[in-house]
């Protein structure tokens, strides 16, 4: 937002707390977002008395902004189906200042038991992956497209993939934590998780290993670890790798011999 923008919406906010009988609100993450730019922070502390349960110190950095977005899925009961069955929340996981952002679909069960994303079976490869590019999970930042495990009828096992209308209500909150920590790349995971960040269904064999984009942050889109367990071909393995060198490229990571071999 352009500098005179930001006097314009201060100004806004000025004028409604002069002529109503309500004290103007924003969001947390919204108020955060202003304080964090020293000039809006200066000026809201020198012409406004604090918003009641709101602090003015400036934010200092992403993870004081994702806390209460985290805070609101702990406590969301949306898909009051979800609710109910899950065991906790499976916020996000990684740093927060990731260049890298990988989007996975949704929580299984071991994911839902730990409140972790990609920690069973699928998420040891893509921690494999990582480490084959040169990134620690603490590298990067790991998120799914819903933050509670869809539920599974009483007595039967395994994992479902969520259903479209579970994946545009609990988009937001991913969209939120995609503007928090603005990542310079993204890799989505599956096709489900390229119908719940772009809306597109589509086939993987037509949407991975090229570029996408979501609102103008680079997309990669390539095969969910689940796939490659299940399809062990060493052709499948490279195809990932393969969109992975091309993830390493577009963040001018040095990428070794060895690296471009590699076969996962
Ligand atoms: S899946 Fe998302 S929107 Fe639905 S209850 Fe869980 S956190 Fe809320």
């Amino acid at each position: 937002m352009t500098e005179p923008a930001l006097d314009f919406v201060i100004a806004a906010l000025e004028k409604i707390r002069e002529t109503n009988d309500h004290v103007p609100r924003a969001s947390r993450i919204v108020l955060a977002r202003l304080q964090s730019i020293p000039a809006v922070a200066v000026s809201l502390r020198e012409t406004s008395a604090p918003l009641p349960g709101q602090r003015l110190e400036p934010a200092t950095n992403k993870a004081e902004l994702l806390e209460p977005i985290r805070e609101r899925v702990c406590a969301c009961t949306k898909c009051a189906h979800l609710a109910c069955s899950r065991t906790q929340t499976v916020f996000g996981v990684g740093n927060p200042d990731a260049d890298l952002m990988f989007i996975g679909e949704a929580p299984g069960v071991d994911e839902d038991r730990q409140g972790e994303p990609f920690v069973g079976r699928a998420g040891q490869l893509l921690t494999r992956i990582l480490k084959a590019m040169n990134f620690t999970r603490e590298d990067v930042y790991i998120a799914n497209i819903l933050k509670c495990r869809p539920d599974m009828p009483p007595g039967s096992f395994g994992n479902r993939a969520p259903t479209p209308t579970e994946m545009q209500t609990c988009r937001p909150y991913l969209v939120e934590q995609i503007n928090v920590i603005e990542p310079k790349v993204l890799v989505a995971l599956g096709a489900v998780a390229v119908e719940g960040l772009l809306g597109m269904r589509g086939t993987m064999r037509e949407l991975r290993g090229r570029w996408h984009a979501y609102n103008n942050i680079p997309l990669m889109i390539t095969y969910h670890p689940a796939y490659l367990l299940r399809n062990q071909a060493p052709s499948e393995k490279r195809k990932v790798w393969e969109d992975m060198l091309q993830v390493l490229e577009r963040l001018q990571q040095p990428i070794t011999d060895r690296q471009r071999s590699y076969f996962l």
